[in-house]
């Protein structure tokens, strides 16, 4: 994953769309917060020199990873999705949709 968003909190926030007020520091670019309830585990790298922005490292949710489909732009477990070899993440609906097009998939998996 790599997703910049704004070094204010907010970024996270909007971005993974976490519940309020349970984004917390740990440590060095390390978060944790809730996302309806679940545990989420955010890990993030400076973006820019000025430090607005940070990057998005990994994502996990109850220790699972999470990532983007980078067709419909939806955050859901890795673990539903395929990695197609040149688009990267797909959900199942995407790669359904994709395939109905008669474009072809390479899955790395
Ligand atoms: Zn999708």
């Amino acid at each position: 994953m790599n997703k910049i968003v704004t070094n204010d909190g907010k970024g996270l926030i909007n971005e993974l769309g976490l519940d309020a007020g349970t984004l917390k520091h740990k440590g060095n670019y390390w978060f944790t917060a809730q996302k309806d309830g679940n545990e989420i585990e955010i890990h993030t790298a400076p973006a820019d020199e000025e430090n607005e922005t940070i990057e998005i490292k990994s994502v996990t949710m109850n220790g699972e990873e999470l990532e983007y489909c980078e067709w419909c732009g939806e955050l859901m477990l890795a673990s539903e999705m395929r990695k197609e070899e040149q688009m990267g993440y797909l959900c199942e609906r995407c790669q359904m949709a994709i395939e109905s097009r008669g474009e072809e998939l390479n899955y790395e998996d």
